[in-house]
Formats: C-alpha cells, structure tokens, sequence
C-alpha cells in the first residue's frame, strides 16, 4: 500500500511543477482563446492521485504572448480559468511569466524564478520535486531550481532533442505516473 510521501525537513512538501502549452493542454501558439483548450488525457487523474499521496501541483508557463503585446492578462485568465475547469480541482496554485524573451526576467523559464517563489509561499521541497515540460527551457529551468525534470513528447516536445532531462515520457499522465513511483 502507497502510504504517499513523507513531509521532510521543517514540513516540506515534494511539488510536481508543470508546464502549460503543450504538456498540460494541447499546443496552440500564444494560446488566448478558451475555446482552444484541450486538457490532455489522463492528467487529472494522475493529478488526483499525486494530491491524494501529499504532493502539491503548481502550473509554471511562460506568456511571453502579453509581454510581446499579443494578448492580454485578462484573456490569459480566461484561458486559464477553462483549463482548471476541464481539469477540476486538481491545482494548487499556478504561476506565470508573462516577460518578452529579450528583456532579462528572474521569471521567466528557464530562470528558476516562478518555482522558488512557489516554494516559498507553499511550503516546498525543491530537491523533491519535479519540473515536467516540452522544452528545453522547462528542463533548464527545473535543473536551475534544483529539482529532477521530465521532458514529455507533446508539443514541442518531439522536436526537442538539445537537453538531457532525467526522464522523457509520451505523455503528462506517464510523467507524473514516473514522478510519483520516484
Ligand atoms: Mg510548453
């Protein structure tokens, strides 16, 4: 019987911290339409089950669409807010960049900004945890905030081969599977 994870040093939590656009969802380029969300299958199962064994779920994407002027923080909220309705209460806390690529952000991936911050105000064991994405930047950033990474093979995922994660997997619900069996 899986009794879940222990709470390590000072109460800490292991977190599974995921990527959006193309690991979650289906991949649809500066996504700003609510109309346009496709929830993987199996996510929020996997998602379920890695709550009920005492991990946290945290959302990590990158929305460079605003910084870039494409679309708006509301319709970002909007897109988001259809997201964790087709996934059902299965996410603690979601965070985003929304940062141009070429001015500096502490939080924008692959900078380890957004997860140390979720660390903070959730209570986070970092070297517990896992960053799971379809791009290298995912991995580079979890490696920088010093967690173990999978790269799944949705999105850009299949394409991306100039990165060593410590796991690749078909799918989110495979990687998260492999997470929690760590
Ligand atoms: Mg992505």
């Amino acid at each position: 019987m899986n009794m879940g994870v222990k709470k390590g040093r000072k109460g800490l939590k292991p977190a599974l911290f995921i990527d959006r656009d193309g690991t979650l969802m289906e991949e649809v380029d500066h996504c700003c339409d609510p109309a346009h969300v496709r929830v993987y299958p199996g996510a929020s199962e996997e998602l379920t089950k890695a709550r009920s064994l005492g991990w946290a779920t945290i959302i990590v994407t990158n929305q460079s669409g605003i910084g870039r002027g494409y679309f708006t923080v509301e319709q970002f909220e909007s897109v988001q807010r259809e997201l964790l309705r087709q996934l059902g209460d299965v996410i603690d806390a979601s965070y985003m960049a929304p940062d141009h690529p070429d001015r500096p952000s502490p939080r924008r991936k692959p900078a380890p900004g957004m997860l140390m911050e979720a660390a903070a105000e959730h209570g986070l064991d970092l070297s517990r945890s896992w960053m799971i994405g379809d791009k290298a930047i995912d991995i580079e950033c979890g490696r920088n905030a010093g967690t173990r990474t999978i790269l799944v093979e949705t999105g850009y995922g299949k394409k991306t081969s100039e990165c060593t994660p410590d796991h690749r997997s078909p799918t989110v619900a495979e990687a998260i599977r492999i997470a929690l069996a760590s």
